[in-house]
């Protein structure tokens, strides 16, 4: 039994190393160089609790679902996880009604551990907040994670357990024989596969068209964010969220997992067209301040570190396309806007389960190594530790990041696991995600990425092809 899963976001790399549980043949693709560089790249990285959305969807179910599911896959996979809770915050009267509106909903999802707190008991523990907070939504099982860390690592571990990885491969058409599906053609090759899985992101519904399957046309909705550096850290402890607007969730204050706080995002909807319209605006960066500064009034804005934007895949109808399709063989993760990641681990569950194992007969293996270690950081070592590593080897001493402390050790091993562009590196450890934002380590990354490939540094690009750093060596 032959498998493609085509997408290698949080979506797809999950399914990816899902299936490796069971006797099948994986491949997973994506045009990307790495896995992960898709709207899994750019999001607000919440593992939510599950009250914004409606009961009876897919969204609440897998996000429920997904959210009980992160410590552990987290902790397997070797990926920052961190469950510190969020406060919906309420200002006025009518707010106060959306929280109850919430905490019903959140209820009838299955959500654990909703309560509804005073506004000097928000103030106590989020001093910062605009102290005219008069209620808020208190939910223990929201977390932050690391999105991109997650689908480089399933996939890893996806790989460990015997899936083919295909990088930089764009799947271009999928043949049908008497609706069943036959085979795919990629920019490389064309493999005869039994099964497809379409977990293609914002091209979700342009990959179903490939293989005459009907799909809810996708809408982008760019979301803005402005990134405060770690010196900013102590500002906010848990996720803050406005009450919502029928369009999203508002724009947030919270801390990252690489102790940075995230500002924003906006949601503008774009047209169909715009699925790479990841620029950020006057105009909608002026709109995410504004937002952060209602629930925090005092940013401290000389700590921005970068602005960014992603790009929400909003299909038609509003909820996940999760299943099987008119086409036998072809089978849909789609229409995965938020709460996409934090569900991502419950499709992938649901997926192969309850869809693939009963439909394609799969039988489970008898090893699987769920386990993958992750690459050591800076600060989860003791000096000792540290000492210990540069005895063994001296490259953990060779500083490449000084902003992050990152070695050139830590480099290596990045590109030993699958890193081939300078995001890759620095999505996999944290290097040029500091203070000078790799004005100071790009190079040096470049240097060790083509010593370790035998290539040219002018051969390599920042996220793929299109983004090339160099033009040519002028020092040797
Ligand atoms: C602004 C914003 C905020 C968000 N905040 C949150 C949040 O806090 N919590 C939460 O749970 N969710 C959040 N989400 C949603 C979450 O980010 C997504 O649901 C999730 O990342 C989607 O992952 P994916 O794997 O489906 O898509 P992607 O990561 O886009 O992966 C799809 C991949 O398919 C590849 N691909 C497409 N077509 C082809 C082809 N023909 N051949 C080969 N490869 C192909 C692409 O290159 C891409 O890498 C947010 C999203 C945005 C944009």
């Amino acid at each position: 039994m032959r498998i493609a899963v085509v997408g290698a976001g949080v979506v797809g790399a999950l399914i990816a190393q899902e299936l490796t549980r069971y006797e099948a043949e994986v491949l997973l693709f994506d045009r990307e160089p790495e896995p992960g560089f898709g709207v899994t790249k750019a999001n607000s990285a919440i593992v939510h609790a599950g009250f914004h959305d409606e009961p009876g969807t897919w969204r609440a179910k897998f996000c429920v679902q997904g959210n009980a599911l992160f410590p552990r896959i987290c902790a397997e996979l070797g990926v920052p996880f961190r469950q510190i809770g969020a406060f919906v915050l309420a200002f006025s009267e009518k707010e106060e009604e959306v929280l109850r509106v919430l905490k019903d909903r959140g209820e009838a999802n299955g959500v654990p551990g909703l309560t509804l707190v005073g506004g000097e008991e928000v103030l106590a523990r989020e001093p910062w907040v605009n102290p005219k907070v008069r209620r808020a939504l208190w939910a223990p099982s929201v977390g932050i994670t690391s999105p991109w860390v997650l689908a480089q690592a399933a996939a890893e571990n996806a790989a460990a357990n015997g899936a083919e990885l295909h990088f930089c491969e764009e799947v271009l058409r999928i043949s049908t024989h008497h609706g069943r599906v036959r085979s795919i053609t990629t920019t490389r090759a064309v493999y005869e596969v039994d099964a497809v899985v379409n977990a293609a992101g914002l091209y979700a519904d342009r990959l179903a068209a490939l293989a005459g399957v009907p799909f809810p046309t996708i809408t982008p909705r760019r979301g803005q964010y402005i990134l405060l550096a770690d010196t900013a850290e102590d500002l906010v402890h848990s996720v803050l969220f406005p009450t919502p607007t029928p369009l999203s969730k508002g724009i947030l204050v919270l801390p990252t997992v690489d102790g940075g706080i995230l500002l924003g995002p906006t949601a503008e909807d774009l047209f169909r067209e715009e699925r790479e319209a990841t620029q950020t605006t006057r105009d909608g960066l002026a709109q995410v301040l504004a937002g952060a500064r209602h629930l925090v009034p005092e940013l401290p804005v000389t700590e921005v570190l970068k602005s960014f934007a992603g790009l929400r895949p909003e299909p038609e109808g509003g909820d996940f396309v999760v299943g099987p399709s008119p086409v036998r063989g072809f089978y849909n993760a789609g229409g995965m806007r938020s709460p996409g990641l934090t569900a991502a681990p419950a499709v992938a569950r649901y997926l192969a389960e309850e869809v693939l194992v009963p439909e394609l007969g799969l039988r489970r293996k008898e090893k699987f190594d769920p386990v993958r270690p992750p690459i050591p950081k800076a600060e989860d070592l003791s000096e000792e530790e540290w000492d210990k590593l540069i005895q063994a080897d001296p490259r953990w001493g060779r500083i490449v990041c000084f902003c992050n402390r990152v070695s050139e050790a830590q480099v290596l091993e990045a590109i030993r696991r699958g890193a081939r562009t300078v995001d890759g590196v620095k999505f996999r450890t944290g290097a040029g995600f500091g203070l000078c934002q790799g004005s100071f380590c790009t190079a040096r990354i470049l240097e060790i990425l083509a010593r370790e490939q035998g290539v040219s540094p002018a051969e390599l690009s920042l996220r793929g092809p299109g983004s090339e750093v160099v033009v040519e060596w002028v020092r040797p």
